[in-house]
């Protein structure tokens, strides 16, 4: 129990989830005691349900399997069929149907349980609150509340988790925290099939059935988020992928040419980055690399594009800057990466605290070279092979 990862969050962010934990617990507990028999008929609409829900997770997990998916969110099924349960179950069969996430947990061997059980507990707290708000006893089915309630359940439950996830890593994104457009488009459709579902099995359990095929939709669906962030993020860095990178700088780059705003592309190499793998290994290289990413993150403006062009390289376009400002972004870039400490793993397995890296930045701007990319990347890879020639850890106006 003492090495269990959840100890490693930091102490606020482990109050905050071990008092979701145990508010779940509680919520859970009381349920369980404070419940009548289930009837015959509840039972039969919770087996139509759970049957039907178990059975798509099953095929699809086992499909996911054998083309060599790893990574998978299972949550917007997992909420459909509980908000099924809320719309036509008793409290203490929706208590079953909660295990439905929690075997999917223990079957899948998650290496981070712990995120697993806090995203349960926050969902299992969503759905008792969102069963009270509709009626503890008998849900009422009319459509204004049941609208109101979907939306509750999913505002409530992505409140719950985000505040998790900040007090987690403060320095996350608002897409890292709440999640993207995408997320809440999936939850609308999850919690929509989901009432539809609960509606047919209330007026008859095997009706439930006829939600198989849209759940089975949504199963998949729920997995685009993850494969479009992989076809345009770099693995190593999280940053825009070259492919990604030139396609969101040709669209930025149109739009400032249509408008006549200035735009700079900077281009940076990594001083003697060979010297790095060779001294101290490959994945302190690595390492320097992702903190890097995370620095020019930090460095630059929020609607700056910043890429992996290949190996050590990097690319920066910089909308509405001028050659001043571009340059002094660049320079501002090269201090912090001299200044930067990256804490790493030698050879010899020791902590090892890389520093003293630097980089080389060509920079080519609009105004002299006009808007299409090609010009720009080649004035500004052509600016940092000077700054290379002048010696490096420099920057070069092109
Ligand atoms: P220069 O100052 O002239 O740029 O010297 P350099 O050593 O950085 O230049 P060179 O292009 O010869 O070497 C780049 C090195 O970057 C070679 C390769 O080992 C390293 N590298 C490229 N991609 C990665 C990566 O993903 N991880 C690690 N660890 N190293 C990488
Ligand atoms: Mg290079
Ligand atoms: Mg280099």
């Amino acid at each position: 129990m003492r090495d269990w990862p959840v100890w490693t969050l930091r102490r606020r962010a482990l109050g905050y989830w071990l008092l979701i934990d145990g508010s779940a617990l509680a919520v859970v507990v009381y349920v369980i005691v404070s419940s009548d028999q289930p009837s015959p008929s509840e039972i039969a609409r919770f087996a139509a349900i759970a049957g039907t829900a178990g059975a798509v997770i099953i095929l699809s997990s086992i499909y996911s399997h054998r083309i060599g998916e790893t990574e998978r969110n299972p949550w917007a099924a997992h909420l459909s069929y509980l908000t099924a349960g809320i719309v036509t179950l008793p409290p203490n069969l929706l208590v079953l149907l909660l295990f439905g996430p929690a075997l999917h947990c223990l079957l899948t061997q998650r290496p981070e349980s712990h995120r697993w059980v806090f995203t349960l507990s926050a969902t299992a707290l969503s759905v008792f609150a969102t069963r009270y708000l509709l009626g503890w006893a008998n849900p009422h089915a009319g459509l204004l509340l049941m609208v109101f309630a979907a939306t509750f359940l999913l505002v409530l439950r992505a409140a719950l988790i985000a505040v998790g996830l900040k007090l987690r890593r403060p320095s996350g994104t608002f897409e890292e925290t709440v999640g993207e457009p995408i997320d809440a488009v999936l939850g609308i459709v999850a919690v929509s099939i989901g009432g539809l579902m609960g509606c047919v099995a209330e007026a008859n359990a095997v009706h439930a059935l006829i939600a198989g095929p849209p759940l089975a939709l949504l199963e998949r669906a729920a997995q685009l988020p993850q494969w479009r962030r992989s076809a345009q993020r770099d693995a190593k860095t999280g940053l825009a992928n070259a492919v990604h990178w030139d396609t969101r700088a040709r669209y930025e780059l149109t739009k400032a040419s249509a408008r006549k705003r200035p735009t700079a592309v900077m281009l940076l190499d990594l001083d003697h980055f060979k010297r790095v793998n060779d001294e101290v290994g490959h994945l302190a290289g690595d390492a320097a690399l992702a903190a890097i990413s995370l620095l020019l993150r930090g460095t630059v403006r929020r609607g700056d594009l910043v890429g992996r062009f290949g190996g050590e390289e990097f690319v920066v376009l910089l909308p509405e800057a001028t050659p001043e400002e571009a340059e002094s972004v660049a320079e501002r870039v090269r201090k912090a990466v001299a200044a930067l400490r990256v804490p790493t793993m030698g050879t010899d397995g020791k902590p090892h605290e890389l520093r003293g890296l630097t980089v080389s930045i060509g920079v080519s701007t609009t105004l002299r070279f006009g808007y299409e990319l090609p010009d720009l990347l080649v004035a500004a890879d052509a600016a940092l092979l000077a700054a290379k020639a002048y010696g490096r850890n420099l920057v070069s106006m092109a």
